[in-house]
């Protein structure tokens, strides 16, 4: 799936899905050509490492190709240099911003939003380009919602008595957890405009013959061909080609 929100802005965005098979970089290429972007290979990708922190690191030239260790969320502005994130049921968020020409990828699982990843990419958007929030862009991909994403009792202890507490959804015996909400709320709180958000609106649960949901994969193992597996969110500015028109 493509954000309708980032259509037409010079963007390579996209999130893969089970067709591609769980993500790596040759299907990652592979993935990204299919939606039309040429010349994509894997020099043009950077990852983060996705170790459930609230850390996010700004691109220099120098990271493509790489994985960034110990953050969950990449900014850049250099053109062609494409932001991957993984996941199978936490939130990959992708972010732009057109008036300065940044876009962001960020690994919004649940400890990194309770930690505070979104206020973090946030804040180092507008310190280290001049961004304004209310002209930040924002597209939602697939994760567990609150249809299926109940709370093991670790996790519930965890939480209860916190101020994540509001987002407890109480269902016969168990104990959901709304982590669109909580995404949404952490976003109008660092001052996007809920109009420049889009969500995509699929559970990874519900649809997780089309995507891949951990979750699912845990309650019915062997579901999946390969275990663990995993789709990604893309982001990157594409590098403007001068057409012949251009050069007129
Ligand atoms: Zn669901």
């Amino acid at each position: 799936m493509q954000f309708k929100i980032f259509k037409n802005k010079n963007l390579i965005q996209g999130v893969s899905n089970a067709s591609f098979g769980s993500i790596n970089e040759k299907r990652s290429v592979k993935f990204l050509k299919s939606l039309g972007y040429k010349n994509i290979s894997p020099k043009n990708l950077v990852w983060a490492e996705q170790v459930f922190s609230s850390r996010v690191h700004v691109c220099l030239p120098k990271d493509s190709g790489k994985i960034i260790k110990e953050v969950d969320g990449l900014i850049s502005n250099v053109p062609d240099q494409i932001l991957g994130i993984i996941s199978a049921d936490c939130v990959p968020v992708l972010l732009y911003d057109p008036k300065q020409k940044v876009v962001a990828a960020l690994h919004g699982g649940r400890k990194c939003l309770t930690k505070g990843i979104i206020k973090n990419a946030i804040e180092e958007m507008v310190l280290n380009f001049n961004s304004k929030p209310k002209d930040i862009l924002v597209g939602i991909g697939p994760h567990i919602r609150a249809c299926h994403y109940w709370l093991k009792e670790k996790t519930y202890q965890n939480l209860k008595d916190t101020k994540f507490e509001k987002y407890f959804i109480k269902r016969k015996n168990k104990v959901y957890f709304d982590l669109t909400k909580l995404a949404f709320d952490e976003f109008l709180k660092s001052g996007i405009k809920k109009k420049n958000i889009e969500d995509c609106k699929i559970c990874t649960f519900c649809f997780y013959k089309k995507y891949f949901s951990a979750r699912k994969e845990e309650e019915f193992p062997g579901i999946y061909k390969e275990k663990n597996s995993r789709f990604a969110s893309f982001i990157g500015i594409e590098k403007k080609t001068k057409t012949a028109i251009d050069r007129i």
